[in-house]
């Protein structure tokens, strides 16, 4: 009998498979993940296809698959995931899976073991191990762990009445992950509004099949609970549910009114999750064990047994976008993978996506509407402040106006937020004798003053030095001189203009730890700050009961900056921001500091007319030809040689193939022309809509000269950021 061949894709940059044979006492479809030999050392794979007609003259030089893993077959629809994410991005086929990959070390897990005590006498008793023979004279079991930590002792000392016999081990069974939720734990009494809602998503899930429901809601209206009510019925129906978050680590309020909601937490996924977790947590999602999945983009590619609904909260947020390794978009990739698996995918959002926004006003995704906040409460009321008039004195960055408006909020015992969306203390330092500005020396961008760590900053590689004492160029000293504010500066400001006042700053680079963040995030929540000052750290689905004033310091900070999405952006900021404000109590107020009060997306938030800002936009984007009525892609060259780049850059242009329907722009200098001591290049590639622009790129690069040395090219189709 002749062997079987079979082709094994890797988690290395390839799009090709490997081929190997199948030892003949093993048994392997396509999906099952292997061990295979790869060059010198052994990877995990996966079967992608069997082999019928292996190429004879390699045959015998083929190597055998090692071994199959004991964990379930990838199913066809998420292999067939992971061939159109590549196919989209142009990131290789081993790349993509790897992301399906990355369970962490599988294999065995470790035994959690416990203790009890025995009637074997100890050979020599210390005060150590009395305590620990007293700590479980109850004869409960504990973890060697707990043991050690009730009597007060080393790991040490337990394991050596372990090993006397004096105490027995027991093993003990695993924690579950997550525990069934109840679809009906705690149903809430919605508004009429809400219930409409809500029905249209359940039957949605009832009749299951691929659809696309825009739940499209002012802050407040409720969203959660409505979507709730679809992972209810998908619940019932016995499929599995991923919720999407952009950003997991500030969803601890998110956990709590899922448990609240459902009697249990759900299972989350994401970066931060330990090894072992992260493993039991593949495996249990595979086999089935987890019928809720919180997660960061990455929980996309988790191997679900029976994924049947995908929730994208946030969906218009620019962390949805991968910028790194493979470039991808979560909430379209959401959309693809439910498309593919034939299941319904819900995009929530208070500013939907222009790309959203036009797929639900076309049809293609059905808009489901909360027009009110949730128990009559209103949208905060938007006052512009202009800073051309009635700005604050120089060195100052808090207007009279805005201060006055704090001031009677803090009076009232309720809660204030300043935003600015700049991190430190100050975005640059400058010589006041000579004007020489501290600069980093591996990027082309200024270091940022960061009091608290006493260090400048860059901002874009990490790279910081201790303030100088001295000009490096003038050597005058005490001449450094702080221009523009930071958080940190507005803290300083604030505890002037307001003493007494309990102020919380929030800013990623000042997070310690995810815990503290979300202890710090439920101490504002309960009052025990009256004014936070934050990044846009702050403006992601909180949920401040007491907070009614939220003042933007520098509302004109997103905007003219070349960006193409530099509106809609600032607009869905702005606007999530302010809408922090009156969630509960009276009526909210935010305060718009700006230069220019006149332009569109600053006349659309101070009129609260949404429709305003969506019809120009996309009036705009139409005419321009930009996403979504025709597609884009970036390419960026970059190598430690500038000219190397551009020589690339060039070439690359030089072979892009003819084609009337295609534009071809740049090389041209990347906005931030140089990081990490990497000069960078950027060409844009524009085309209409319908056209298969990945297509085109793979029949472009599969021409261009290989990338050498550290010259390096990086496709990103569907860019979000133009830095
Ligand atoms: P959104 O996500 O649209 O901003 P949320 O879902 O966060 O809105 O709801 C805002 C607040 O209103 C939350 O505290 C939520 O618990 C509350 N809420 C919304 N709908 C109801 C309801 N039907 N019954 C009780 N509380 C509700
Ligand atoms: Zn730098």
């Amino acid at each position: 009998m002749a062997t079987r061949v079979v082709d094994v894709l890797v988690p290395v940059a390839l799009d090709q498979t490997y081929s190997y044979r199948v030892p003949a006492e093993m048994e392997l479809a396509p999906g099952d993940v292997v061990a295979v030999p790869l060059g010198a050392r052994d990877c995990v794979g996966v079967v992608w296809a069997d082999n019928p007609n292996p190429n004879p003259r390699l045959h015998n030089r083929l190597k055998d698959v090692d071994a199959k893993l004991e964990v379930p077959p990838l199913k066809p629809e998420l292999r067939s995931f992971v061939d159109w994410v590549s196919n989209y991005t142009l990131a290789s086929r081993g790349m993509v899976l790897r992301m399906a990959l990355r369970m962490g070390d599988l294999g065995p897990m470790r035994e959690r073991v416990g203790v009890r005590v025995t009637d074997v006498k100890p050979q020599r008793m210390t005060p150590a191990r009395q305590r620990v023979i007293a700590a479980l004279a109850d004869g409960f079991v504990r973890s060697k762990n707990e043991a050690a930590q009730e009597a007060a002792v080393s790991a040490g000392v337990v394991n050596g009445l372990v090993d006397e016999g004096v105490l027995a081990t027991v093993v003990l069974p695993l924690e579950p992950l997550m525990r069934a939720p109840d679809p009906d734990f705690r149903k809430p009494e919605f508004s009429l509004a809400q219930l409409a809602a809500a029905d249209a998503l359940r039957t949605t899930v009832d009749q299951g099949g691929y659809t696309v429901s825009l739940l499209d809601g002012v802050t407040g209206s409720g969203k959660t609970e409505v979507y709730f009510e679809a992972v209810a019925e998908n619940i019932r129906r016995g499929h599995q549910t991923l919720v999407l978050m952009p950003e997991i680590a500030l969803t601890a309020g998110f956990l709590d009114r899922f448990a609240h909601r459902f009697g249990v937490r759900p299972a989350e996924w994401h970066s931060q999750l330990p090894p072992r977790r992260r493993a039991r947590t593949w495996e249990a999602v595979a086999k089935n064990e987890l019928p809720v999945v919180v997660g960061a983009r990455s929980a996309l590619f988790l191997p679900y047994a029976d994924l049947g609904l995908i929730v994208v909260d946030e969906e218009h947020d620019a962390a949805y976008k991968q910028e790194d390794g493979a470039h991808y978009h979560a909430r379209d990739m959401a959309v693809v993978r439910g498309s593919i698996a034939k299941f319904p995918v819900i995009l929530a959002s208070a500013t939907p996506s222009v790309e959203s926004e036009v797929n639900a006003r076309k049809g293609r995704y059905r808009r489901i509407h909360l027009p009110e906040r949730f128990g009559g409460a209103h949208l905060p009321h938007i006052e512009p402040i202009d800073m051309r008039t009635e700005g604050p004195p120089r060195g100052r960055f808090i207007s009279p106006k805005l201060a006055e408006a704090v001031q009677i909020v803090l009076e009232k015992r309720e809660q204030a937020l300043l935003f600015l969306n700049r991190r430190g203390f100050a975005p640059l330092t400058l010589c006041r004798a000579c004007g020489f500005r501290v600069q980093c020396p591996n990027c082309d961008s200024w270091l940022v003053d960061h009091r608290f760590k006493r260090r400048l900053v860059c901002h874009h590689c990490g790279y910081s030095v201790p303030p100088p004492t001295e000009c490096p160029k003038c050597h005058a000293t005490d001449s450094f001189a702080a221009v523009g504010p930071g958080v940190e500066r507005l803290h300083q400001e604030a505890a002037d203009l307001f003493p007494g006042a309990r102020i919380l700053v929030l800013s990623s680079d000042l997070v310690e730890s995810i815990e503290r963040l979300r202890a710090e995030l439920d101490d504002v929540a309960e009052g025990r700050f009256d004014l936070v000052i934050g990044t846009q750290l702050v403006a992601k689905g909180h949920h401040f009961p007491r907070l009614n004033l939220v003042g933007i310091v520098d509302a004109d900070l997103g905007l003219g900056n070349g960006d193409p999405r530099a509106a809609e952006r600032t607009f869905q900021l702005l606007h999530q921001v302010t809408g922090r404000a009156g969630r509960e109590e009276g009526r909210g107020v935010g305060y718009l500091q700006t230069h220019q009060p006149e332009h569109p997306v600053m006349r659309a938030l101070i009129m609260g007319d949404r429709e305003a800002f969506y019809q120009n936009e996309i009036e705009q984007r139409e005419r321009t030809g930009y996403p979504p009525f025709g597609r884009l892609a970036s390419l960026i060259v970059s190598a430690g040689d500038k000219h190397a780049a551009e020589a690339y850059g060039r070439t690359l242009v030089s072979l892009a193939p003819k084609d009337e329907q295609v534009r071809v722009l740049g090389p041209a200098e990347a906005p931030i022309a140089v990081v990490r001591g990497r000069h960078r290049y950027r060409l844009l590639v524009k085309s209409p809509r319908a056209y298969d622009l990945s297509g085109y790129l793979r029949d472009w690069l599969a021409a261009a000269p290989k990338t050498k040395g550290n010259l390096q090219l990086e496709v990103d189709v569907d860019p979000m950021s133009f830095f």
